[in-house]
């Protein structure tokens, strides 16, 4: 094909642009002939004007053409029209346009006036018959934006719809590959889906041959439904746009984390699965990604408060994980201007792409994330005060009920011995009366903690009554249990409580390992060995 000569693409239907050297983004010029009355389409701008102006001429006289139609106002259609006007003699000739793009075309003063397509029901019939139809596509991409459709042929001349970049010059479209060349245009030009959405059906209702765009390759028949099918998928419109990037391929990449992380923090209820799928995204474009770790951070320490990896997302994890490995980027999380927290993610290698997209993408979401990660503290906390004892710190008789009928069900489930232990102090009313109900409150505080630090995480301990604590044990049998909490109620004998008052109690304590009963009668049976305890002298572990 002789790009240097104009190239019939349709009968009577010329494609006299000029290629750009070395540049992926190509402006096209058309040229309807018909006689005394042709039309230019899209004329372009001074850069590619004089080749234009040879191939125009090369075909017919300059003032054969009546109509130039101006799909838009951009320099790339426009940048000539000031001299092509002073060299055209014709005083007939009109500029086509809508009312919008004339709203801005009207300060060039240009003498030809303007021919509106919607004062004009949006038709133009030529000389001999031929007609042009114009179909409105607001807002793709300038709110005035239409294409032009020639009846005879078939041919929609789109303007900036199916327009490419192209690496390499192509006046047609070779395969469904052109989506690949008009997908980032189309994302970073086309405001949204929906306005995309909309022209696409515009045109697709015309039933076109060809799809002659004003950038990028020439789309025959058998291309258009594929690419169409492609392209009604994007979501266009890029979302918040990175003030220092101009990279398309980061921007974009951002621009789909960003979609997709505020859709959860709208959609998701639980911060546990905004964390879940922050992770997946993540790791979706950085497959380094091992693991993201969100740290709390209090008045006196710091701690990790969640840890997310490919597994899980564990809450207030019980052992650092991977805590010799240095994280590679560290984001602070704040509220007010105080840091509240911190973001840790861990790679084992990250290229400077990755880490530069990374940074933009969290640096446009770490407000937002800080207010559900506060949001989340606090409801945690919330809850904590609904189910926990406030003087031990406990949980407490509301959260009985339902943590053992979960406890029994997993322990049934997987076939796990389940244990409970209910300790009570000895003679407490005397450390009351001797002391007073402050050193009271102090001991059992103490009592609390001991068995607290004594015990595994999975354990659990309820504050069951005034002095009575209730230890629920999972995967533990009847001689585990016996052996834990006689080991604790040995620690207890030992330790002096409330510092200068050293105050010595004892404790008795039942046990019993769970077989089939119900709640109710579960209590029963361990509060009977508590009984037992104390009815056999105190300070004691009562197994039978
Ligand atoms: P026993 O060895 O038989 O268990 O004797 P006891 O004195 O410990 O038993 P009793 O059930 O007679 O007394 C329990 C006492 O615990 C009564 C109550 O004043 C005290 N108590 C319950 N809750 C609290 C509390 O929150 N703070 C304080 N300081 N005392 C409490
Ligand atoms: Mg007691
Ligand atoms: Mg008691």
């Amino acid at each position: 094909m002789d790009f240097s000569q104009p190239i019939e693409i349709a009968k009577d239907i010329f494609w006299v642009g000029y290629v750009i050297p070395n540049d992926p983004f190509q402006c096209h010029v058309y040229l309807i002939k018909n006689g005394k009355e042709s039309v230019l389409i899209d004329p372009g701008s001074m850069i590619t004007f004089p080749v234009t102006m040879q191939k125009i001429t090369s075909i017919m006289q300059l003032d054969d053409i009546k109509y130039i139609i101006l799909h838009h106002q951009d320099p790339d259609i426009v940048g000539c029209v000031s001299t092509l006007e002073t060299i055209m003699s014709r005083n007939d000739k009109v500029f086509v346009t809508h009312w919008r793009t004339q709203t801005l075309l009207k300060h060039y003063q240009w003498k030809t006036p303007f021919w509106l397509v919607d004062e004009n029901d949006w038709k133009l019939t030529l000389d001999g018959g031929r007609e042009l139809e114009f179909v409105f596509t607001p807002y793709a991409h300038f709110a005035g934006a239409f294409c032009t459709f020639d009846k005879e042929t078939k041919t929609m001349f789109s303007s900036d719809i199916f327009g490419g970049l192209t690496d390499e010059f192509a006046l047609y479209a070779k395969d469904i590959g052109y989506f690949e060349s008009l997908k980032l245009f189309h994302i970073h030009y086309m405001p949204s889906k929906a306005i995309l959405n909309h022209a696409l059906l515009q045109i697709e209702n015309k039933n076109p041959e060809m799809i002659a765009p004003q950038h990028g390759s020439i789309i025959k028949k058998e291309l258009i439904k594929p690419i169409v099918d492609k392209m009604r998928k994007l979501n266009c419109g890029l979302y918040m746009l990175d003030e220092h990037e101009s990279d398309i391929y980061l921007l974009n990449k951002t621009d789909e984390l960003l979609k997709k992380f505020f859709e959860d923090l709208i959609s998701l209820s639980s911060f546990d699965m905004i964390l879940r799928n922050l992770f997946d995204y993540i790791k979706n474009d950085i497959k380094s990604l091992n693991k993201i770790s969100v740290y709390k951070v209090d008045d006196i320490q710091e701690y990790e408060y969640y840890v997310v990896d490919s597994n899980q997302v564990l809450y207030r994890p019980e052992k650092q994980t991977n805590c010799k490995k240095e994280p590679l980027l560290i984001k602070v999380l704040e509220k007010d201007g105080c840091s509240i927290g911190k973001l840790n993610f861990y790679f084992d290698e990250i290229g400077e792409k990755e880490l530069k997209l990374l940074n933009i993408f969290l640096n446009k979401i770490i407000v937002p994330f800080s207010l559900s990660f506060e949001k989340d503290i606090n409801l945690k906390k919330l809850k904590d005060k609904s189910i926990k004892d406030p003087l031990t710190n406990l949980y407490n008789r509301n959260y009985m009920n339902d943590i053992l009928s979960n406890k029994i069900q997993e322990s049934i489930q997987n076939d796990f011995p389940l244990s409970i232990a209910m300790i009570d102090i000895d003679f407490f009313k005397k450390i009351n009366d001797t002391y007073g109900h402050v050193y009271g409150d102090c001991v059992l505080k103490e009592v609390s903690m001991l068995i607290q630090n004594n015990i595994r995480e999975t354990d659990i301990a309820i504050r069951y009554g005034g002095e009575e604590i209730l230890i629920i044990m999972p995967f533990t049998n009847i001689q585990g249990i016996y052996l834990k909490m006689e080991k604790i109620r040995e620690i207890i004998e030992k330790h002096s409580f409330c510092d200068e008052h050293n105050i010595k109690i004892t404790v008795s304590i039942g046990v019993y390992q769970y077989k089939d009963e119900d709640i109710e009668r579960l209590i029963d049976c361990v509060d009977k060995r508590l009984y037992e305890a104390k009815n056999s002298g105190r300070n004691r572990v009562v197994v039978n």
